[in-house]
């Protein structure tokens, strides 16, 4: 699903008070960019809002954020907000306690917003809001138990368990990039070695990119197959998801990670395998899973 998926506009079926009942706003807030929408209970986008980020001002970038809420705010009557930042969020959806590319340190972030805009305010990390979105409206609709896989950079991603999100005790479950896979391998940014991101992301490209690119994505898919047997093994999801940049790879990644999937699961053969799908939602994911997540609180 799209911005422009047909069942969302203004006039929708239901008219101005179901529209009341059930818009919210989702906000995307990333290191250069900060990108809100309105999104309807279907989540389909009705209409978005960019600005920069001031990324070395946490105030400025909470006046920016409530900025592009109000706008928005304007034409559409919404009932709550969804942050989706970058970075660790505490386990009560208040506060975020590091975020690596803004300067965000242990930053009251929903009371912030509640203070400049008076809505009903959650904060959830921005690859689980995109997890969430992929999970509900994307390509694991319709399952209770899916993992996405975020690949770009690095590998992010979101867990949906029993139909809810895996937030951990702390907030910060599954940081699954830094699942370790390879014992005293790569060295990762985190300070440790072998994180299975340093193998099966667009950061792997680049190190194999001494090779031809095909062999590099079968590579990639390969160490990406790997890494989800393992996440079987404990959490025994009914869909994989793989999204982000290199998943536009298509099936040159997704078919070498099937192979490497099922030959690395536990018991295989005698067991039902989750599908590999690839991610439907695109880079508004983020706006949609935070909004819904606010829906929801
Ligand atoms: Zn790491």
């Amino acid at each position: 699903m799209t911005s422009s998926a047909p069942h969302g506009t203004d006039a929708g079926a239901g008219g101005p008070d179901q529209e009341r009942a059930t818009l919210t706003i989702g906000v995307d807030i990333g290191g250069t960019k900060v990108a809100a929408g309105v999104v309807d209970a279907e989540g389909a986008i009705l209409e978005t809002t960019r600005r920069d980020t001031p990324a070395d001002d946490p105030v400025k970038t909470a006046d920016v954020i409530a900025d592009a809420v109000r706008e928005l705010a304007s034409t559409h009557d919404v009932t709550a907000l969804g942050l989706g930042a970058a970075g660790f969020v505490n386990a009560d959806r208040s506060t975020v306690m590091f975020a690596p590319n803004l300067a965000w340190r242990d930053e009251a972030l929903r009371d912030a917003m509640e203070q400049r805009l008076e809505l009903p305010t959650v904060v959830e990390n921005d690859a689980n809001a995109a997890a969430w979105a992929e999970a509900r409206f994307g390509a694991g609709r319709g399952e209770d138990y899916v993992v996405v896989l975020t690949v770009g950079t690095g590998i992010g991603g979101g867990i949906v368990v029993e139909g809810q999100l895996l937030r951990g005790r702390f907030g910060v479950a599954a940081e699954i990039g830094h699942l370790n896979i390879v014992p005293d391998g790569r060295r990762c940014g985190c300070g440790l070695q072998g994180c299975w991101e340093q193998y099966a992301s667009g950061r792997a490209l680049v190190q194999e990119a001494d090779v031809a690119a095909l062999q590099c994505f079968d590579e990639v898919g390969r160490w990406l197959g790997r890494g989800m047997a393992q996440l079987a093994a404990i959490l025994d999801p009914g869909v994989f998801v793989i999204g982000g940049g290199v998943s536009a790879a298509g099936e040159l990644l997704r078919e070498p990670a099937v192979r490497a999937y099922r030959k690395h699961l536990t018991a295989r053969g005698h067991r039902p395998t989750a599908d590999v799908r690839m991610a439907e939602m695109g880079g508004e994911a983020g706006i949609v899973g935070a909004a819904d997540l606010a829906r929801r609180r």
